[in-house]
């Protein structure tokens, strides 16, 4: 198949293009880009004018649910929530149930992708088998299988022996270990942030301490063994000022931020009125660390954004905010939030938007995607800047409806994907 995407703007940060060009997809891959390309006899045009043309979105923190929580969510139903927020490839978390620690279950993950699959989906297998912490799962029988990465995440690996092996392993298969940063005895039974407003609520909080202190330990942990680390939903001024000193210093230690991190503050969880679709893991922090966070994603410290995406049942997320589990869903918004919030005001460039969705993404994981070098794959994503959208929880493709974002008005959207120089249409 032979496919045509014509009349775009097309931007590719990794090859730092920002031009009118036409992008050719033949058998799979990049054929061609350029000014005005002919299609081929029989090949199938996409019109893109008025439209950005992108190498295709990543996310690389999903949970998809399933196998065993398929209530919440599955393979189908998540990767549609992909395509339909623009993103051509998620990586799945390893807490399902069975948890991905082994051979099989990464297969399974693997298979049913390619059934149901409306995205790529690369698998993350877990670091310890069971997430109990205790023993290095079966690392290298899981990148056999397609696992792109490892990490207990959910949990933090706790024990340093672990995590120091687990870092020392993976590098015999160029895999990074994805770190959940959380001191378990600091972060206690905390549901929110702890500072002012935890204080003014009476709610236990969870320190930015703890964050902090977990990934103090595992960057030393980093320079003793070499390897790649990558904090998830990294959310403190001080855990991303670790991070920056550690790139400094040589290391091989990427991160990423949620939007809701990037967009929200602990104050709306009392301005929301306990409203649970603001309880999430790491918590909403403070605006100092806020503000530290969109300095990062400018000056290059952040590396990637990552929805983080927790899908939970309706009835599981209506309790008292105490009681109900942490997570919300963003696949489906993050796109218009980084356009509407952040590019909109000049916080950061398009094209450092799709360098932080796309081509860092996938560097992180090594995947040959995230370019439309020609000979990559042919995987493209388009954005409409000029289309406003209102979030509406219940037209999500996701089963999940756990967002704090239902009733933003913002503008720029997804306007489609292409997987392979396969378009993909949701039906
Ligand atoms: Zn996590």
């Amino acid at each position: 198949m032979t496919l045509l995407i014509r009349g775009g703007r097309l931007i590719d940060p990794s090859q730092e293009i920002d031009a009118a060009f036409d992008v050719l997809i033949a058998d799979g891959v990049v054929a061609a880009i350029g000014e005005r390309l002919e299609p081929p006899a029989g090949a199938e045009v996409v019109e893109a004018a008025g439209r950005v043309v992108t190498p295709g979105l990543i996310d690389m923190h999903v949970h998809l649910r399933e196998p065993g929580q398929e209530y919440k969510e599955t393979i189908r139903t998540g990767t549609m929530a992909a395509a339909a927020g623009g993103f051509t490839a998620v990586a799945c978390m390893a807490n399902t149930k069975p948890v991905n620690d082994e051979r099989s279950v990464t297969e399974f993950i693997v298979a049913e992708a390619a059934r149901h699959g409306f995205a790529r989906v690369h698998p993350i297998g877990a670091v310890s088998k069971g997430l109990a912490g205790d023993e290095l799962a079966e690392i290298g029988e899981m990148v056999g299988a397609g696992a792109v990465g490892f990490s207990d995440d959910g949990k933090p690996v706790r024990h340093p022996g672990l995590m120091l092996r687990a870092l020392q392993y993976s590098q015999h298969f160029g895999v990074p270990i994805i770190q959940h940063a959380q001191d378990m005895e600091l972060s206690g039974d905390g549901v929110m942030h702890e500072g002012v407003w935890s204080t003014r609520l009476g709610l236990p909080g969870i320190p930015g301490l703890a964050e902090d202190l977990n990934v103090a330990r595992d960057l030393l942990l980093l320079e003793e063994s070499g390897g790649r680390y990558h904090v998830a939903h990294l959310s403190t001024a001080r855990c991303l000022e670790l991070v920056r000193q550690a790139k400094h210093r040589g290391l091989a230690a990427t991160c990423e931020v949620s939007p809701h991190h990037l967009l929200l503050t602990d104050r709306a969880v009392a301005e929301g009125e306990f409203s649970t679709h603001l309880k999430m893991n790491p918590p909403l922090r403070a605006e100092s660390d806020r503000q530290a966070l969109l300095a990062g994603l400018a000056d290059g410290s952040v590396d990637v954004i990552a929805s983080d995406h927790a899908p939970h049942h309706v009835d599981e997320k209506d309790q008292q905010f105490s009681a109900a589990p942490f997570g919300i869903v963003g696949l489906e918004t993050t796109v218009s939030l980084v356009l509407d919030r952040l590019v909109g005001p000049g916080l950061i460039s398009l094209s450092r938007a799709v360098e932080l969705l796309s081509c860092a993404p996938a560097r992180v994981l090594g995947l040959p995607t995230g370019t439309l070098k020609v000979g990559a794959p042919g995987d493209v994503t388009l954005l409409d800047l000029e289309q406003a959208i209102t979030v509406d929880p219940s037209r999500f493709r996701s089963k999940g409806r756990n967002t704090p974002f239902g009733g933003w008005t913002l503008r720029g959207a997804p306007a489609g994907t292409v997987i392979g120089g396969r378009p993909i249409r949701l039906a």
